[in-house]
């Protein structure tokens, strides 16, 4: 995430966290009475030990106040922990619906969103920002709210004792609060560092984690290392600078009651001298002076610990902010048909990025339902591309893309999705069982479909070779598949979804020749029902194809087929005769 995109129109932290907070409301608000009613029923103590001395000193039998001693005692031990319990839940409820606010808006990210963003610093956001949000219900607000309470109580109980020495107390406090101003974005800003630091943290691991062969194999570790404690040192930097700031604020708060004691002191002694008010008023209102002392230490502790929540709500809002795909259409669709669809591109523009350049500078074709196309040309030519838009992970400047002459638009996003079985160059194997690879895109597929899938993708002999056959985990911390029997379980993952239209992108190209050759006979067994479009690689595939889209440098040079081509396009006999393995 870039710095500018941080700095656009925030809305408040605490509008973004009353939201969270809101379905909790009445349950925090329980913590809270629970809370107050603790601190009372503390207060009633000394009054029933009052009652008790008096017994004892006028020979009257103490078990009724012993009693009522004992019942407060209990009564205030079970009222605090309960209290604790249904805050502590709360909070806890607060940063579970965070999360998941946050991983569901994360699934539904536009794919232009997550390539621009640090995969380790969303992670971040997610699992360590959002528990920030726990201390902030608790502490912060709670603290807020009880400790704003007795501070308003015992101001009003000053004002009535005596208004002069209150506005005098006042004004003390009022200084504090101007120093306290000062101090307070400081701990915001350190904070906000200290998480951004995780964040870059999170993604250096991510980085590190991907790519620990590469590394090794580099003799690189010393100075990724040396990124990762670089990012740990910067949030220890930037914690200490938010922990000095908050011990400041809290100094603060205790001078300011040390300076508005020494001030009621000289000012109430001056009063006292002048006969405006007598020495008891005088000890009564420092006694609430010294009150006042823990209600304001309450207030600014939450204050200070308020900032670290805002920084991490400020890190949530932005996650929350990234562009996300849109849920669904006012009026949609029906869904397209079984058919096998047909596919046009009718001058299509579009770059990755406003400020990258352009990927495709107006590509134009089209594809009638059935059959096999192949799509030819050199690397970085747009082919990837053309399956990138077809699936709307991007959508183009100009142009229209249409399926069975509908702008792909119209669909809904699933709807449109689950017409495409999609087997990108370099798909990968998903953490769980072989099953729930080749599952994923129909978890309904029947058993019989998965078997016959298994024999054309030549998986049946991959599967008895494994120790739990179809259960066997694969992916992290499973048995690690080869890249060409990664690549038949991305096809057999996309033939399971009974596609209308088939996208293989380099999907064979890591196969053994014989496999190769079966998977050609497999693919050229779907095209007869289904309009399958594939990146090619091999000359015996690009030759099998009902037609051959050349593509270069982001436009459509020519369309043909094999034989046409050869003679027609200069850029394709090279290919042909250069770049395209051939197949024994
Ligand atoms: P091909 O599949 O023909 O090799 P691609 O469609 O993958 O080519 O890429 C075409 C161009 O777009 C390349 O120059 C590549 O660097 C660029 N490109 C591909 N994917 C992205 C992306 N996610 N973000 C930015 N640029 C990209
Ligand atoms: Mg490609």
């Amino acid at each position: 995430m870039s710095a500018q995109e941080t700095e656009t129109e925030q809305t408040p932290a605490w509008r973004l966290l009353l939201g969270y907070i809101r379905p909790h409301r009445w349950s925090l608000l329980l913590g809270a009475l629970l809370a107050l009613a603790t601190g009372a029923s503390g207060l009633a103590l000394p009054l029933v030990a009052r009652e008790l001395i008096d017994d004892l000193s006028h020979d009257r039998p103490i078990t009724g106040a012993l009693l009522v001693m004992s019942a407060l005692v209990i009564a205030n031990a079970a009222i605090g922990a309960l209290g604790s319990y249904v805050l502590r839940r709360t909070a806890e409820s607060v940063v579970l619906g965070a999360r998941r606010t946050l991983s569901s808006y994360l699934l539904r990210l536009r794919i232009a969103a997550v390539d621009r963003s640090e995969p380790g610093d969303l992670m971040a956001r997610i699992t360590s920002d959002t528990t920030l949000l726990r201390e902030v219900t608790t502490d912060s607000l709670v603290g807020l709210g009880t400790g704003g309470l007795t501070l308003v109580a015992t101001v009003v109980m000053m004002g009535l004792v005596d208004p002069v020495l209150l506005a005098v107390t006042l004004g003390v406090i009022a200084g504090a609060g101007v120093v306290l101003g000062v101090i307070v974005p400081h701990i915001n800003r350190a904070s906000r560092e200290a998480q951004n630091a995780v964040g870059a943290m999170g993604a250096a691991l991510e980085r590190i984690l991907g790519s620990l062969r590469t590394i090794k194999a580099s003799g690189a570790e010393h100075r990724e290392e040396a990124t990762i404690h670089e990012a740990a040192e910067e949030s220890w930097r930037q914690s200490v600078r938010a922990a000095k700031w908050s011990a400041a604020a809290g100094n603060t708060a205790g001078l300011c009651m040390q300076i508005a004691f020494i001030t009621v002191l000289a000012v109430g002694g001056g009063r006292v001298a002048t006969g405006a008010i007598d020495v008891g008023t005088l000890v009564a209102f420092l006694l609430f002076v010294f009150y006042l002392m823990s209600p304001i230490q309450q207030v600014v502790g939450a204050i200070t610990q308020y900032q670290t929540g805002a920084a991490a709500l400020a890190r949530i809002q932005e996650a929350e902010r990234l562009p996300a795909e849109p849920a669904s259409r006012p009026a949609p669709l029906p869904s397209p048909g079984a058919e096998p669809a047909a596919l046009a591109f009718d001058d299509i523009r579009f770059r990755y990025a406003e400020d990258l350049p352009y990927v495709h500078h107006g590509v134009t074709f089209a594809v009638p339902a059935r059959g096999m196309t192949a799509f030819v040309g050199p690397s970085g030519a747009g082919k990837t591309t053309v399956f990138s838009l077809i699936e709307r992970f991007y959508d183009p400047e100009a142009g229209v893309i249409t399926l069975d002459g509908r702008d792909v638009t119209d669909w809904e996003l699933p709807q449109l999705r689950s017409a495409i079985g999609y087997v990108e160059q370099d798909a990968p194997v998903l953490s769980g069982s072989l099953r729930d690879n080749l599952l994923l895109g129909n978890p309904e597929a029947g058993e019989a479909d998965l078997t016959r899938v298994l024999k054309t993708t030549r998986l049946d002999g991959l599967v008895a070779k494994l120790p739990q056959g179809l259960e066997t985990l694969v992916g992290h911390r499973g048995t690690k598949l080869s890249g060409g029997e990664r690549q038949r379980v991305a096809i057999a993952r996309a033939l399971l979804r009974r596609p209308r239209l088939l996208l293989l992108d380099e999907a064979t190209s890591q196969l053994d020749a014989v496999n190769e050759a079966a998977l050609r006979d497999t693919v050229a067994d779907v095209a007869r029902t289904t309009t399958v479009l594939v990146v090619a690689h091999r000359l015996s595939t690009v030759t099998m194809a009902d037609r051959i889209v050349v593509m270069d440098a982001g436009r459509v040079r020519a369309v043909g087929t094999h034989r046409e081509l050869v003679t027609a396009d200069p850029l394709y006999a090279e290919l042909a005769a250069t770049q395209f393995l051939a197949t024994a």
